[in-house]
């Protein structure tokens, strides 16, 4: 059985007024991510780390901001994408794990609708799909509500 696991990080910053998309959904809130896509950094980081189990380079590498055809990209199609490129080397995903740093709003009774969001692109059920939040306690551009962090690890599984 071969087994690989990658981890991801991403940062956006929030800004008043803008759409606040995270985890594949839009969430209820006065502020959003800003960024060149819809700037949902948990996705981000979930891609970060399919890519990185696989040594497959970063998000910037597979949809570099620079380029126009990813202005306002969905990112549910950017974990597609990663996800088929993991499935094209042969290996399937044994779970996700992941970490939301943000100070508002609060996101658990959001959280079910996003693992079955990320569950369903990644044909895993909600349970291989873990989604944690945390403040931090006001410090920080997070405790401020300037930005919003995810931290995701995924481990992959050749198919056999
Ligand atoms: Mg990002």
């Amino acid at each position: 059985m071969s087994f690989r696991i990658g981890q991801g990080i991403d940062f956006h910053r929030l800004e008043e007024g803008r759409e606040f998309w995270l985890g594949g959904i839009l969430i209820p809130h006065h502020k959003g991510a800003v960024g060149h896509s819809d700037a949902d950094v948990l996705l981000h980081a979930i891609c970060d780390a399919l890519l990185g189990a696989l040594g497959l380079g970063d998000i910037g590498v597979h949809f570099p901001d620079t380029d126009p055809q990813y202005k306002g990209a969905d990112s549910k199609e950017l974990l597609k994408h990663c996800y088929q490129l993991i499935r094209e080397r042969g290996y399937t995903i044994v779970n996700v794990d992941s970490t939301l740093l943000l100070e508002t709003p609060k996101i658990k009774p959001h959280v079910p609708k996003m693992q079955e969001t990320i569950a369903a692109i990644l044909e895993l059920t909600v349970n291989d799909v873990s989604i944690k939040a945390t403040t931090t306690e006001t410090m920080s551009f997070v405790g401020r509500e300037e930005g919003v962090v995810a931290t995701a690890n995924a481990l992959l599984q050749k198919a056999k």
